[in-house]
C-alpha cells in the first residue's frame, strides 16, 4: 500500500484510537460543518428529540467516523457502527435497529454500498421510525409495522453522489468534508505529538503537515514514520530537517506526491502530451482501479491544481509542469 494512501491501514488502528478527538472543540478544522452541527447538536438536546440524520461525505481520511463518534458522544448517547456491506440482509438491519435506544447514533460507513433489500428497509426506519416487517407466504402474507427508538443515522461515504437519491433525501443535514489547511494539519501534528510524547520542535509539524495530502489520517501516519526515524537515527527530537530527511526517504516529494503520483503524470505527459486522458487509461498505466484513483488519489491532484477535470479527460497542469521541473510545451503543441 502507498504510505500516502488516506485509507485506513492496519498500522493505524492502534495510534488513530488514541489520536481521536472525542470532543468538537478537540476537532479541529472543518469549521462550516461543526458550526452547523453545534447548532443541530444543542437543539435536538433542548428538545429532547434524536438529532435528524447526517449524511457525511468527502476523501477518506478527513474524519467522518471521528465527526459520528463526537456527534454521539456530545449528544450523549450510544452509538452503534457498522458498514454498508456488514449488513447483508433485511434481518441484519433490523437486528441492528431493534438493540438501539431512544435518541441513539447507527453509524454506517460506506453507505452507498449498502444491498438495495436493506436500504429499502431503511427507508420507514429513517423516516417513521418504524419497520415493516413481512409475515407468511403467498396468499396469507401480511405486513406488520413494528416501531422502533427514534434514532439518528449518520452516514459517510466518499462521494454523495454515490447514493441513490430515495436514500440522500432521506438526511436532514449533508456535510461535505473538506481538505484541511497545512496550518490546520500542522496542528494536528503538534498535538497527536503531544499525545504520543514525542518531541516537535521548529518548523517540523509544518514540514509533514505540507507533505500530508490535506488529510489527518497521513498527517498521524508520517509523525509515525518521522517518529521512527529521530529515534533510531537522532535523539528522539524531531527536528525540521530530520523531517525533511526522513519524509525524503520515503518518497514523499514537499507536496506529499509520491513516486506512484509522479509516474502518473509523467506518463500523462510524454504519452498523452499532458491530456486530455481518461481515468481508465491512466488507472491502466499505473495499475491502479479507476475507483481507487477517482475516490482517493485524484482529489488531493485536483484540489492542489495539478490537474484538471474536463468531459474529455484529465489534463496536467502548468503548475504540475514545474512542480516536476519539466518545461511547459506551448499551448497549441499540447
Ligand atoms: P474517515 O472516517 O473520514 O476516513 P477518520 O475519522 O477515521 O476518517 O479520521 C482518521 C484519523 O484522523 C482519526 O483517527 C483522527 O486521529 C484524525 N483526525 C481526523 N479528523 C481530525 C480532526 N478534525 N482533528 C484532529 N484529528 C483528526
Amino acid at each position: 500500500d502507498r504510505i500516502i494512501s488516506a485509507n485506513l491501514m492496519m498500522e493505524d488502528q492502534a495510534v488513530e484510537l488514541s489520536l481521536r478527538p472525542r470532543y468538537l472543540n478537540e476537532y479541529i478544522g472543518q469549521n462550516q460543518v461543526k458550526e452547523n452541527l453545534k447548532i443541530y447538536i444543542e437543539a435536538a438536546k433542548m428538545r429532547n428529540e434524536a438529532l435528524d440524520h447526517v449524511l457525511l461525505y468527502g476523501p477518506p481520511g478527513l474524519g467522518k467516523t471521528t465527526l459520528a463518534n463526537i456527534i454521539a458522544n456530545e449528544l450523549g448517547v450510544n452509538l452503534r457502527t457498522t458498514s454498508g456491506p456488514a449488513i447483508e440482509r433485511p434481518g441484519d438491519l433490523a437486528a441492528l435497529l431493534t438493540n438501539l435506544q431512544e435518541g441513539d447514533v447507527l453509524f454506517i460507513d460506506e453507505i452507498h454500498r449498502l444491498h438495495r433489500t436493506v436500504e429499502e428497509v431503511m427507508y420507514p426506519a429513517m423516516e417513521d421510525f418504524a419497520l415493516d416487517i413481512m409475515i407468511g407466504k403467498g396468499p396469507s402474507a401480511r405486513s406488520v409495522r413494528l416501531d422502533l427508538p427514534s434514532f439518528t443515522l449518520i452516514g459517510a461515504t466518499t462521494r454523495a453522489g454515490l447514493l441513490s437519491a430515495p436514500l440522500r433525501d432521506r438526511f436532514g443535514v449533508i456535510s461535505r468534508l473538506e481538505f484541511y489547511t497545512v496550518d490546520e494539519l500542522a496542528y494536528i501534528v503538534s498535538r497527536a505529538s503531544e499525545i504520543l510524547g514525542v518531541e516537535i520542535v521548529g518548523n517540523a509539524a509544518e514540514e509533514i503537515a505540507l507533505r500530508s495530502r490535506g488529510t489527518p489520517r497521513i498527517a498521524n501516519r508520517l509523525l509515525k514514520r518521522v517518529r521512527d526515524f529521530a529515534q533510531v537515527r537522532g535523539d528522539g527530537i524531531i527536528t525540521q530537517a530530520l523531517a525533511e530527511e526522513a519524509l525524503q526517504r520515503l518518497q514523499i516529494d514537499p507536496r506529499g506526491l509520491d513516486e506512484i503520483d509522479h509516474k502518473m503524470l509523467k506518463s500523462m505527459i510524454n504519452s498523452f502530451r499532458g491530456g486530455p486522458v481518461g481515468l481508465d487509461t491512466i488507472a491502466a498505466t499505473i495499475g491502479e482501479e479507476s475507483q481507487t484513483i477517482e475516490d482517493v488519489y485524484e482529489p488531493y491532484l485536483l484540489q492542489i491544481g495539478m490537474l484538471q477535470r474536463t468531459p474529455r479527460g484529465r489534463i496536467v497542469t502548468d503548475l504540475a509542469y514545474h512542480h516536476l521541473g519539466l518545461p511547459v510545451p506551448p499551448r497549441d503543441a499540447k
